[in-house]
């Protein structure tokens, strides 16, 4: 590790003046290089993803949606229940578990960038504040200098600009929570016909805009959880955004740039403490420390010191993606004992969700006995009243449905209608009787299969009990 000696820079965090307590508002230099355009491509393309997805709809579906009021949810166009729990189950722990594997090797990629917090942090909001104020020396001076005309325009047009962006996004979470058409019916109508909603949607604005206007990387230093995570994730095989300090320290550590002078034999590093890695980073750390948690690997320090690197002649990458073990002894990654478990659960896991998903089936029938009741009988036969809920989970409609007792002999005596339509992803519930003869039963507490059919084809199968009096045979 760098500074094994000089762990002062733990003592303190960047963003917090150590005398006074008081926040210190980063105003990282704008980057520039080859990093931050492929960063920059990588943004637009996920944020056209989250822009687009919203009206995508697969058989009149929403392509995804999570309406956590209606206990409504679509993926990939397929309508989920709340009886698909489990699905969802196994679904998050797959997530977590593909995160928990790609972190471990590959450290925090996804922060840098894949990050929603980091995307429009970085390349939105942050990209609006150096069109508008200008790099970090002039939003530096435009921070000190008193409220004239050009700070009251220049801050007021970039507030403005923070607002409805912050708008638009809680506008499009909207969109993912209660269906883009019901948006647009919302907006048709208008504000005043829709106070309560409009109002939610100024409180979700109001929470962006102080996210991204003022609260800035100290979502990433103090809420996220992922971020607290890598404490336990990361081991010296990952690869991360890091210092080359083996190359940088050299043997008499970092020092100045002397175009004359014979850095090698002096025994200097190639680090020429131009600190420029430090004012690019949006969280205001100094990588040569080593890793850390504030640490969102942007790349914008890789970006910085290539340039630094190129301009005095030296090789690129001292900041690069390396693993600790790379660069303390050029080993290169190795696949261990960990990556392999973690392998293995996720692979299980993902299998069983797949699994899942293909035998999921369109339509999930529960029938169970009205609760306080008990079976009658005549002698000869056996009744049993019963509720039930056939649940059409697919894109189109089950038509004529009924049921059949299939394991016994019997009748089913409905009350309401015996055919019934269920629309798509909607359910159907009723009360029925089944009957079955006392001489077809086998015990008191009998398992009756039953067959769901649409007109004459059978679509389901599935049991219940059938409680009865004892039976001697
Ligand atoms: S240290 Fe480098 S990669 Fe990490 S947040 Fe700062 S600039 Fe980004
Ligand atoms: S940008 Fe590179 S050379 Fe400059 S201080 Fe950072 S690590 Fe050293």
């Amino acid at each position: 590790m760098p500074n094994e000696t000089n762990e002062s820079f733990r003592d303190t965090i960047a963003t917090i003046d150590s005398s006074s307590g008081d926040r210190n508002i980063i105003h990282p230099k704008k980057p520039k290089g080859k990093f931050y355009k492929y960063r920059t491509w990588v943004s637009w393309f996920l944020l056209a993803v989250f822009v687009v997805i919203p009206f995508i709809k697969v058989g009149g579906n929403q392509f995804l949606l999570f309406n956590v009021v209606d206990r409504q949810f679509n993926i990939f166009g397929f309508p989920f229940f709340p009886q698909d729990f489990h699905i969802f189950a196994i679904g998050i722990g797959v997530s977590v578990v593909a995160i928990i594997l790609f972190t471990v090797i590959f450290g925090r990629i996804f922060c840098g960038w894949m990050c929603p917090q980091t995307i429009f942090m970085e390349m939105v909001f942050r990209k609006i504040e150096y069109a508008i104020e200008g790099d970090r020396t002039k939003q530096i001076k435009l921070e000190r200098q008193s409220w004239n005309g050009e700070k009251i325009w220049k801050k007021g047009l970039k507030w403005s600009i923070f607002f409805l962006i912050s708008f638009l996004i809680s506008n499009l979470f909207l969109a993912y929570v209660i269906g883009t058409d019901a948006l647009l019916d919302l907006i048709k109508e208008g504000i005043m016909a829709n106070l309560k909603t409009f109002s939610i949607l100024l409180v979700f604005t109001a929470v962006f805009y102080f996210i991204f206007a003022w609260f800035r990387e100290q979502v990433c230093i103090i809420v996220c959880p992922y971020g607290r995570l890598q404490g336990v994730l990361l081991d010296n095989n990952s690869i991360n955004v890091a210092y080359d300090f083996v190359r940088g320290e050299g043997i008499k550590g970092r020092g100045k740039y002397r175009k004359s002078e014979d850095r090698e034999a002096l025994g200097k590093g190639d680090c020429v403490n131009c600190k420029q890695c430090v004012l690019v980073c949006p969280t205001g750390i100094d990588i040569r420390n080593g890793t850390q948690l504030e640490c969102i690997n942007c790349t914008a320090c890789i970006d910085a010191c290539d340039s630094m690197m190129e301009s005095v002649g030296f090789e690129k990458g001292l900041i690069k993606y390396a693993s600790e073990n790379d660069i303390e002894n050029g080993e290169k990654f190795k696949f261990n004992k960990r990556h392999i478990f973690y392998t293995a659960v996720l692979t299980l896991l993902t299998g069983v969700l797949v699994a899942l998903l293909i035998f999921r089936g369109n339509i999930e029938t529960i029938m169970l006995r009205l609760p306080g009741q008990t079976y009658t009988t005549d002698g000869e036969k056996v009744s049993n009243v019963y509720t039930y809920k056939v649940i059409n989970k697919g894109i189109k409609p089950l038509e004529n449905i009924s049921f059949k007792i299939i394991s016994h002999t019997g009748t089913i005596k409905y009350i309401g209608a015996q055919n019934f339509d269920v629309p798509k992803e909607e359910q159907a519930e009723g009360t029925l009787f089944l009957i079955i003869d006392k001489a077809d039963l086998n015990s008191h507490k009998e398992k009756i299969k039953i067959g769901v059919f649409s007109g004459d084809k059978l679509i389901e199968e599935f049991s219940t009990n059938f409680p009865g009096p004892m039976i001697i045979k």
